[in-house]
């Protein structure tokens, strides 16, 4: 899949908010809650929509703006909005397009709150939703009913690393008519861009490996013109605006996504081969690894097989319980896509309110580990992971 390879980087780091009179080569931060208007007209035109301008940054701020161009442009969508976290990117990018009566056919994996958004919120609103199993795409075109409006995915799954094919996917939502909306977070731009297959929406936890550096919560919603007027009337009006703070360090984290992204693809790859015929793992699962069963589609999928792998520890819960505890460089905590390694047991935390069948069903045994592979020497990354194995 040709995904403008060479000019990705050029991309992230060249495009810029205009340069100021100061002659600034680093773009400022835009700290104000308003912008001037010229005289009474231009303040008339931009409130009609006839001029483009920003009003006030709740609206959109020039940070925001070059945070959203640039992932336009390395996305290949048309338009989007900046939020101030991946889930109120989410949560907008449902809400702002559906309506009472109608049905998100989604993956079953998707993140924690976006299962609580369609388990406990939308039910509020009468906006049904039903989970389709990601490894049974033969099920999903029978889900589908004339409430139908919306189909949610994410690719690769969390934890388990299961692969859907957009291709397949796309094609499915231009038979019926149907928005397809794509948590691009695990893959980000580099790896993986959804609209190539058919995808209306893309949207983003910024969080993550964009921002790459554990520092920031945000998120983005990019799509086609027509569905983001949507979405910017709903964001505007409900007011999830990303503070132009944060829209800066993420538009300067974009300019070295893609050499983070080469590196912690490298490790994971490095981490996963190693582990894969220890004699204390059960099972390694890892995109590019020949043994994941989705191999060719991840290939042709992904540009590279992503930051995360996981693998089964023997020794179940306590197994799992017992590694974490071991380990002694490798950070435990709530969050991936950071400079540092990161390992997490999901079936005593992320996971735990569900029973032992919920998580089967998402491919999380009891002594499943995920590893958000991180930028620091890969021998030493190998190395705690197997002193924790050991113990
Ligand atoms: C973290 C995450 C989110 C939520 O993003 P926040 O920035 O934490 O609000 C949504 N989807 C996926 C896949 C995530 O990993």
């Amino acid at each position: 899949m040709k995904q403008d390879k060479d000019n990705f980087e050029t991309k992230a780091i060249r495009m810029q908010t205009e340069r100021s009179s100061f002659g600034e080569h680093s773009a400022p931060i835009y700290l104000t809650s308003s912008f001037v208007f010229d005289d009474a007209e231009h303040a008339r035109a931009l409130f009609a929509d006839e001029v483009q301008g920003n009003i006030y940054t709740r609206y959109s701020n020039p940070n925001g703006n070059e945070f959203i161009e640039k992932l336009c442009a390395l996305e290949g969508t048309e338009d989007g909005i900046a939020t101030a976290s991946g889930m109120a990117a989410m949560y907008c990018s449902m809400a702002a397009l559906l309506k009472s009566g109608d049905h998100v056919l989604a993956s079953r994996s998707v993140f924690g709150s976006t299962h609580q958004i369609l388990n406990n919120l939308f039910p509020r609103f009468n906006i049904s939703h039903t989970y389709a199993d990601i490894d049974k795409p033969q099920t999903w075109e029978a889900m589908i009913t004339p409430a139908t409006k919306m189909i949610f995915v994410e690719t690769p799954s969390n934890p388990a690393l299961d692969l859907i094919d957009l291709e397949w996917l796309g094609a499915l939502a231009k038979k019926h008519n149907l928005i397809l909306n794509v948590d691009n977070c695990f893959a980000t731009p580099y790896l993986q861009n959804p609209a190539k297959w058919g995808a209306h929406l893309v949207t983003h936890s910024a969080t993550k490996f964009i921002d790459g550096q554990g520092r920031v919560i945000g998120g983005a919603v990019l799509g086609t013109k027509e569905l983001i007027k949507e979405v910017r009337f709903f964001a505007r009006h409900t007011g999830p605006a990303l503070s132009p703070f944060n829209a800066w360090l993420l538009s300067k984290s974009l300019e070295t996504l893609a050499v983070r992204m080469e590196r912690h693809c490298q490790n994971a790859a490095t981490l996963a081969t190693r582990l894969e015929g220890h004699p204390k793992v059960e099972m390694v699962k890892y995109p590019f690894l020949t043994s994941h069963p989705q191999h060719t589609l991840a290939k042709r999928q992904m540009r590279l097989g992503g930051a995360l792998v996981t693998f089964e520890l023997r020794g179940g819960i306590e197994g799992g319980r017992k590694f974490l505890n071991a380990l002694k460089m490798i950070s435990h905590t709530a969050n991936l896509g950071d400079t540092r390694t990161i390992a997490t047991h999901p079936a005593s935390t992320t996971h735990s309110k569900l029973t032992d069948a919920e998580r089967a069903a998402v491919g999380i045994s009891p002594g499943l580990i995920r590893i958000s592979v991180g930028l620091e020497d890969i021998d030493d990354i190998i190395a705690d992971v197997l002193q924790a194995i050991e113990k």
